[in-house]
């Protein structure tokens, strides 16, 4: 019989996401947080274990909300590891294009790992490829999730708009508007949970400007509505999109979302650069989220996006690793450093603080995804923590811990506890053979590449 009252005590450092104290640590009783405990405070009743958190640096679990798992077969492909946007995707398409369910499964497998090691208790994926025999993607992203014990939410994404049509994919990776509104039906009736402590979520996704219809952007947009879901895109990455975005439509990215009608605060939209002021204001007059996406920015030399802009304007900012191609790790806790230092070319040194971007990966980025259950350590919050310990060369002589995790650059979590089960010990993933996982994974990305 599993404790049900877990006493997380005297950790070396905790971060709350919010102005709370948690010094002396914090209560779990039943998944869910209990009581935060100052320094020196004790439980207000007996509890069945004791974990003693004096090396550990104790943040919520963090929340990636921008993923393309299957890209974790064409990591540092070769032919696009120089390549911009565009030409980067007209390269890959063809490759995605072969994806199978066994390989999707490792794929995603590997980076809900990867997410898990690097402080990440809920992982958002943004899956559009359905090509023949691949109908039921969403459905092997469910089993992979299930068997990490992560919470995710996995987006029922489209392509609709093929290159026969003006669209950038090849004809063969897009799917008629009937076929993906039926799955996404589907799919949010068997699979999306509501509520406190959900472990699945589902919404939906049309890919990009440049791959979908405008009737697939409105009517995804009226299903959300109908069935209240959240809804996710690609805006505003690149110029690019934007010239497209100007002779397609003869619109602006913003004027676009808003002639669909996904100007609101259900939408999230990955990326968010190319903003005019104007449209700062009204994203944030709409409350629409916004996913910075560091690595992949600097990776596609796509730009910076201007966070506090959006974050002054009312636009939540949550932070995302995006895809395995463009970026090429999954790492949460170092993707939280890498925003750090790029907001700070933009913003100054004073005004990107750690706990500012810590903030962002945890609470904020819950906020993208709709949630209020999770990001922050609270009394009734789900106890989703992540334990990291300073113990390795890189820490040594450091001072302020949380500090130490961006600046000296942590890139492993020790322990993981989603919905109060350890989900990691000792930096290893309860359960999961990585050996075997890493060895099926390379086998099947060769024989991806290799068609
Ligand atoms: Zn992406």
């Amino acid at each position: 019989m599993a404790a049900t009252r877990i006493w997380i005590k005297n950790p070396l450092a905790i971060f709350t996401a919010n102005t709370l104290d948690a010094a002396g640590g914090l209560v779990i009783e039943n998944g869910v947080i209990s009581e935060l405990l100052k320094a020196g405070q004790q439980p207000s009743k007996p509890c069945d274990q004791t974990f003693d958190a004096r090396e550990h640096v104790v943040l919520p679990g963090l929340i990636n909300t921008h993923h393309h798992f299957y890209q974790t077969l064409t990591r540092a492909w070769g032919p696009v590891v120089n390549q911009p946007l565009f030409p980067w995707l007209k390269t890959l398409y063809p490759v995605w294009a072969r994806l199978t369910p066994e390989k999707l499964a490792l794929a995603s497998k590997v980076a809900l790992a990867e997410l898990l090691l690097s402080g990440c208790s809920t992982a958002a994926d943004h899956h559009y490829l359905f090509p023949g025999g691949l109908e039921n993607a969403i459905d092997v992203q469910v089993e992979a999730v299930r068997e990490l014990g992560m919470r995710a939410m996995l987006t029922r994404g489209s392509m609709s708009l093929g290159e026969a049509d003006g669209g950038l994919p090849p004809q063969q990776t897009v799917q008629q508007g009937e076929v993906i509104l039926a799955d996404s039906q589907r799919l949010i009736h068997q699979y999306h949970q509501r509520g406190d402590g959900a472990q699945i979520q589902i919404a939906l996704a049309p890919c990009s400007p440049f791959s979908v219809t405008q009737d697939i952007m409105r009517q995804s947009a009226e299903l959300a509505e109908e069935l209240d879901v959240r809804l996710h895109t690609h805006l505003a990455e690149t110029l690019d999109e934007e010239d497209f975005c100007l002779q397609r439509f003869g619109l602006r990215t913003v004027d676009y979302l808003d002639s669909v009608g996904w100007l609101s605060s259900r939408t999230w939209l990955a990326h968010g650069i190319h903003f005019n002021p104007d449209e700062i204001e009204r994203l944030g007059a709409a409350g629409t989220g916004i996913c910075h996406c560091p690595s992949s920015n600097m990776r596609l030399a796509s730009g910076i996006c201007p966070t506090l802009d959006l974050q002054a304007a009312g636009a939540p900012i949550g932070l995302g690793v995006d895809g395995s191609a463009s970026n090429d790790a999954s790492n949460m806790i170092l993707e939280a450093r890498q925003a750090l230092y790029i907001q700070r070319l933009r913003y100054g040194a004073e005004k990107i603080t750690p706990e500012l971007v810590l903030g962002w990966a945890s609470k904020d980025s819950a906020k993208l995804l709709g949630r209020s259950d999770i990001g922050e350590l609270a009394v009734g919050k789900q106890a989703d923590l992540a334990f990291f310990k300073l113990d390795e060369l890189r820490f040594s002589g450091s001072h302020d811990p949380i500090s130490a995790l961006l600046l000296c650059g942590a890139d492993k979590a020790d322990r993981m506890m989603i919905g109060g089960q350890w989900r990691v010990i000792d930096g290893q993933i309860e359960g999961l053979d990585v050996a075997q996982l890493i060895a099926d994974h390379r086998q099947a990305a060769k024989e991806l590449i290799a068609g």
